[in-house]
């Protein structure tokens, strides 16, 4: 895997990169010192010896040190064109030199408008309102802003509360992240918990002992009823969740359990926010996955990441004609969603949305996934056969390799927490980056991943946890 400089030379000269090379150790200092990345363990703030990033086309990417890399996690869940697209390049260059910026508080801009009708287009029902943001976490705050927004509007004040989920993850703004549902994400944290309020998470890997798939997901769906009852359906304002929780772990719910508790939030007037950040854009073969794959229409759809591929920060938060309808019809002039961002439907973001999605109509990327899901399963449930796996679950092409110290004593829940990076380091020395989820590794890679590309993926992801294995006993 070690190309001796040679590719990533010829990305970087065609660049015409602003930085010229640097040494790692170099760049690695400058890191440390100055840099305090996401999730940053400040503790050992300055030791860390971070992979530098350089380079990359389709699905590899490529290090300081000349090595190829693939990139199991596919960035964050969202390079899903892959790397090195000259006709992105492009357009991003071409809309910079037509409009590069103007205020969305007061003009409209023609890339915006055109992408908003697009994404119009690709909801279900009649989710048809795009709200512009910046990303993932900015898409979910204003879809819960618009929520409370919406019930003052309605004239019902105390219906605020928001229900979530254990182990979801919503964002990292202060409302996105309260209705995160991560234990050891609240460590040293504030959080608006006056307003969230949490049930179980729908893991079936993790149900009692001797239970059904199905008692299971009942039990499941109940808990969201118990719960609306419990803080009063006239102070429950909606339901958020992700279609499969991915930084959860990737958890798939049982079958049923979304349209279940899409039934229970009609049945007591509470909305269903579906967070399709990381499940939108493909990575389950549709544009969305809540109707196509889990039969449901929401009220808000939030999206980010695949929108672009990555190649530039964008988010929405859609919204159903009827609320903005029960709005207009409940209010006069003058009721003023007062949210928003500088950069709310950015046109150099949009404009790169807009060649995203086109790439992927052209390509036939949602076939693609759709073909390519079954093989893509079962070679990465071939690794439930290391004595250390516990269990191997996906869906689309996202999947989740969780180990286990002691996989026979599921029930036990015996997790070692530094698991998931100690592997991710073996598979970096290899080839292959896959991201660590305490015990866990997860992987979403570029949808352009080829069969050959998986089968290289797996057996280093193999290689990887064997050895880490093989250093435990
Ligand atoms: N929602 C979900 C389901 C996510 O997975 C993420 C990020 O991983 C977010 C929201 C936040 O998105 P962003 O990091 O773009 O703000």
């Amino acid at each position: 895997f070690h190309y001796g400089g040679l590719i990533m030379n010829k990305i970087l000269e065609s660049s015409g990169s602003v930085i010229d090379r640097q040494s790692t150790e170099n760049l690695r200092n400058k890191d440390n010192q100055h840099y305090l990345h996401p999730w940053e363990d400040i503790g050992s703030f300055g030791e860390n010896q971070r992979t530098v990033a350089v380079g990359g086309k389709g699905i590899y990417l490529y290090d300081s040190e000349g090595n190829r890399l693939i990139d199991g996690p596919g960035g964050m869940w969202c390079t899903q064109i892959g790397y090195g697209r000259k006709e992105m390049a492009e357009v991003i260059a071409r809309q910079i030199m037509r409009t590069p910026y103007y205020s969305p508080f007061n003009l409209t801009n023609d890339v915006s408008a055109v992408l908003a009708e697009k994404l119009a287009q690709m909801t279900p029902g009649d989710l048809n309102t795009v709200f512009f943001t910046t990303g993932g976490s900015t898409a979910v705050d204003s879809a819960l802003r618009f929520v409370s927004f919406y019930n003052n509007c309605k004239g019902r004040p105390e219906k605020k509360k928001i229900i979530s989920r254990q182990d979801a993850y919503h964002g990292s703004t202060y409302l996105s992240a309260s209705a995160s549902g991560k234990t050891r994400d609240k460590n040293f944290q504030d959080t608006a918990a006056d307003i969230i309020s949490f049930i179980g998470s729908p893991n079936p890997f993790r149900r009692p002992v001797g239970m059904s798939e199905e008692e299971f997901r009942d039990a499941k769906v109940k808990e969201l009823e118990d719960r609306i009852l419990e803080l009063g359906p006239a102070n429950v304002a909606a339901f958020i969740a992700e279609p499969i929780l991915a930084s959860g772990g990737v958890v798939i719910p049982p079958a049923g359990y979304h349209k279940m508790c899409l039934d229970i939030c009609r049945k007591y007037d509470v909305l269903y926010i579906s967070d399709e950040v990381v499940t939108g854009f493909g990575r389950l073969g549709h544009w969305f996955a809540s109707e196509k794959v889990f039969d449901i229409v929401p009220d808000i759809i939030t999206c980010a990441k695949g929108m672009t591929s990555g190649y530039q920060p964008l988010g929405a938060c859609i919204v159903s004609d009827n609320l903005i309808a029960e709005i207009s019809g409940n209010t006069g002039k003058g009721t003023i969603f007062s949210n928003g961002y500088t950069y709310s439907g950015h046109p150099v973001a949009c404009a790169a949305a807009l060649k995203n999605i086109e790439i992927m109509e052209q390509e036939k990327i949602l076939e693609h996934v759709r073909e390519t899901e079954p093989y893509f399963l079962q070679k990465v449930k071939e690794l439930e056969d290391i004595p250390i796996v516990g269990n191997v679950r996906g869906q689309g092409l996202m999947a989740c390799v969780e180990c286990l110290l002691d996989p026979d004593k599921q029930s036990s829940l015996a997790l070692d927490y530094e698991m998931g990076g100690r592997i991710d380091k073996k598979c970096q020395a290899m080839g292959l980056i896959v991201r660590p989820i305490i015990n866990m590794n997860v992987m979403s890679p570029p949808l352009i991943i080829t069969r050959e590309q998986i089968d290289e993926m797996v057996q280093i992801l193999r290689r990887g946890i064997e050895q880490t294995m093989d250093q435990l006993v």
